[in-house]
């Protein structure tokens, strides 16, 4: 109830939710009421959570901020909701994002804008921004996001909150509404370290469903958050700060709170190197052709007769003059950029010159992770170059919206887990700014228990 008032209270605002559970307080007391018969309870019985509207639900509706899927409402769970409802957490609400998960602010959502609640002219990042300022208002203690090229991350950084994108395969993305298949990850937001650690030992794990899900075992990636918070200890840890992510581009205030975060972590004990990633250099150029590619082909199937919306036009039409008048109505323009963008860049005769060649970049950027984990057990740099910027700043300038992703984008095309953390508040502004920790490919736990110490 206390986070219903808060979201009845600040949401006008904020509006980090598109649809509020109807259901949340029956959900809570059924809880309870197995609580005081003394039925044995989920991991994290009645906390609530928000869960950012690409995922499916059967309860609430799925609309992945597009106009094409309003009032859409998914005959099955997605696998990380499922298990939500098995822990027995309470789902509050669907959150705002960037239509299809394309962007960094939120604003292009075809439900309108979610605000920071840190200054409400300012964006609170993207795509998963309602996530983050969900969780930054005080609305929900958790949210689920997806990150693809940073929509955990960038969004946490820019709202002061805790983001981790796992492994990828880590977290079944079964029910999660695709846009890059090959780097489209589910993943925890949270006010603490231990919070997106227990959060992310619910959703975890191995998935019949999806077909890149990872058969590991994997460790309690809270006992991890324990160790580090218990410690407070890197002693023995080679903290790798990566140059190419350091220094030109970024903001004053950011770069000054990442060397005072690497100070700290030079106190507890780490070792700081410098390693080079010199293809990370590359990586918006490779990021921005593969992302719209698989997109092109993934948001094929909204053709107005499977799903959601469909166009009339007046005096009937083909079968083709329906889709097409559906997607034209449907979908909003940054969608249709990268629709158009993934198109070109798959068609007969571009294909070596633009797909095939950001392929070869992904693999340079693999082996540049590679070479540096080789010298460093974590990576780490700026979650993102500035802190929130405001509205409407860059919302009609594509590159400047892709180049935010600077930072992020590496860890996707490797497919390694990364985690933002708050770092302070900039000088300039009194506003957030996030430490990125990357680490090897099913090391998630390193995050936590460095993620722990330095909190
Ligand atoms: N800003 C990135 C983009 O626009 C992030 C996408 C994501 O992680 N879903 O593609």
């Amino acid at each position: 109830q206390a986070h219903l008032d808060r979201i009845a209270a600040v949401d006008g605002d904020v509006h980090a939710f598109l649809h509020v559970s109807d259901a949340a307080l029956s959900t809570a007391a059924s809880i309870d009421a197995r609580r005081a018969a003394g039925e044995p309870l989920g991991a994290l019985a009645g906390v609530p959570i928000a869960i950012k509207d690409i995922l499916c639900t059967t309860d609430m509706p799925t609309t992945a901020g597009s106009r094409i899927l309003e009032g859409w409402v998914s005959p099955y769970d997605a696998t990380v909701v499922r298990k939500l409802r098995e822990a027995d957490l309470v789902p509050l609400g669907k959150t705002n994002m960037d239509e299809f998960a394309m962007g960094s602010s939120t604003e292009h959502s075809a439900y309108g804008p979610t605000r920071n609640p840190w200054s409400l002219d300012r964006i609170p990042g993207g795509s998963g921004g309602g996530s983050a300022a969900a969780v930054a208002a005080f609305e929900s203690p958790l949210a689920l996001g997806s990150d693809t090229g940073g929509s955990i991350r960038q969004p946490a950084a820019v709202t002061g909150s805790v983001g981790v994108k796992p492994t990828y395969g880590g977290v079944s993305r079964y029910g999660a509404i695709a846009l890059a298949s090959s780097l489209d990850q589910v993943g925890p937001v949270s006010r603490t370290v231990l919070d997106a650690a227990l959060l992310h030992d619910v959703i975890g794990g191995h998935d019949r469903r999806d077909s890149t899900s990872l058969r590991d075992e994997w460790p309690s990636f809270a006992e991890a958050a324990r160790a580090g918070a218990q410690s407070r200890s890197l002693k023995g840890v080679r903290v790798g700060v990566v140059k190419e992510l350091d220094g030109e581009g970024f903001q004053a205030g950011v770069h000054t709170l990442f060397h005072q975060a690497l100070d700290t972590m030079a106190a507890a004990g780490a070792e700081i190197v410098e390693v080079s990633a010199p293809s990370f250099e590359y990586a918006i150029a490779a990021y921005y052709l593969i992302l719209p590619a698989e997109a092109s082909s993934n948001l094929a199937k909204f053709d107005s007769v499977r799903f959601g919306m469909r166009a009339k036009i007046p005096g009937g039409g083909t079968v083709e003059d329906v889709m097409a008048a559906t997607r034209e109505a449907g979908l909003g323009d940054e969608v249709k950029r990268r629709i158009i963008l993934g198109t070109y860049a798959l068609s007969a005769g571009y294909y070596d010159a633009y797909y095939g060649s950001a392929q070869k970049v992904r693999t340079l950027i693999q082996r540049d992770f590679d070479a540096a984990f080789t010298q460093a057990d974590v990576l780490v740099s700026p979650s993102a170059p500035t802190t929130a910027f405001k509205l409407g700043e860059k919302l009609n300038d594509p590159l400047a919206m892709y180049l935010n992703d600077v930072t992020t984008i590496p860890a996707n095309l490797a497919g390694v887990p990364g985690m933002s953390l708050p770092m302070g508040l900039a000088a300039e502004d009194g506003l957030p700014a996030g430490l990125q920790i990357m680490a090897p490919a099913r090391e998630d736990a390193r995050l936590y228990t460095v993620g722990a110490a330095l909190e």
